[in-house]
C-alpha cells in the first residue's frame, strides 16, 4: 500500500525521537521506530511540516481533518485527468490550441480549472523537432490545476539537479532515447510561473474522440519525462 502523508509525517516524528514536538496521538510513534532507520532519515522539511502543522492543530488554528481534506483533493480528486482533457481538447480543436500556446492559464480557466499553484501556465508544444522537460531547480513548483501534487522523483535533488545538466541522460534512463536531431528544451518553473507540456498526438488515434484521447495522456508525458504510447490496435474495443 502507498504510505500516506499522514503515515510519512508520524514516521518522520518518530524517527527524530525527542527533536519533534510531541503529538499526542502520536506517542507510540518512537516505540514503532526502534531499529535502524540510518537509510531513512526524515528530512529537514519533513520535520518542520510536522512540527509546524502539530503546533498549529495545538492551538487549536487547523483541524486535521481539514488539512487532511485539502491534501486528498490534490492528490486524488485535482490530478493529472485534467491535464489530459486539456491535452486532447488541444490535439482535435485547432482554435483550442492556438489559444492554450498564447495564454496556458486562461485556455486552461475554460475547463475551470484554476486556483492554488496555476496562476501563470505556460504551455510548451512538443513536436518531432522538439522536446520539452519540466523541472523545478530550485524546490518543486508545479501546475496543481492541471496535474495535482507533485510526484516524490520530481521533487528529488537528482532530478531537479540532471534534468537541467544532462535532460537527454534523464530522458533516456526513464526509457526515452530522443533522436540527435530532436532539440532537448527544459523549463525551470518558479513560484511565479509553471508548466505543461502538451505532447505529441501519437498515431493511429484518428478515430478517436476527446474522451479516448485523454485516456492515453499520462502525468509523465505532461512533464515531458516520457512520450505517449500509441494504443494497442486490439484494445478493448
Ligand atoms: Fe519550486
Amino acid at each position: 500500500m502507498t504510505p500516506t502523508r499522514r503515515d510519512f509525517l508520524g514516521a518522520a516524528a518518530g524517527a527524530a525521537g525527542a527533536t519533534a514536538v510531541p503529538d499526542p496521538a502520536r506517542a507510540s510513534d518512537h516505540h514503532d521506530h526502534e531499529h535502524d532507520h540510518h537509510d531513512d532519515v526524515p528530512s529537514d522539511i519533513a520535520l518542520r511540516v510536522k512540527s509546524l502543522e502539530s503546533l498549529l492543530i495545538e492551538k487549536g488554528l487547523v483541524d486535521r481533518a481539514a488539512l487532511d481534506a485539502l491534501v486528498d483533493t490534490y492528490e486524488h480528486k485535482v490530478g493529472p485527468r485534467n491535464g489530459a482533457r486539456v491535452v486532447a481538447r488541444a490535439w482535435v480543436d485547432p482554435a483550442y490550441k492556438e489559444r492554450l500556446l498564447a495564454s496556458g492559464t486562461a485556455a486552461i480557466g475554460e475547463f475551470g480549472y484554476s486556483g492554488n499553484q496555476g496562476a501563470d501556465i505556460r504551455v510548451v508544444e512538443n513536436t518531432d523537432k522538439v522536446h520539452n522537460l519540466v523541472v523545478c531547480t530550485l524546490c518543486s513548483c508545479y501546475p496543481w490545476p492541471v496535474l495535482g501534487l507533485p510526484p516524490v522523483w520530481y521533487k528529488s535533488a537528482p532530478y531537479r539537479s540532471r534534468a537541467v545538466i544532462d535532460p537527454r541522460g534523464v530522458l533516456r534512463e526513464l526509457g526515452t532515447d530522443l533522436p540527435a536531431d530532436v532539440e532537448v528544451r527544459v523549463w525551470d518553473s518558479t513560484a511565479e510561473q509553471r508548466y505543461l507540456v502538451l505532447p505529441e498526438r501519437p498515431a493511429g488515434t484518428l478515430h478517436l474522440g476527446e474522451e479516448a484521447l485523454a485516456a492515453l495522456v499520462t502525468r509523465d508525458a505532461m512533464i515531458g519525462v516520457a512520450k505517449i504510447v500509441p494504443p494497442q490496435k486490439e484494445a478493448h474495443a
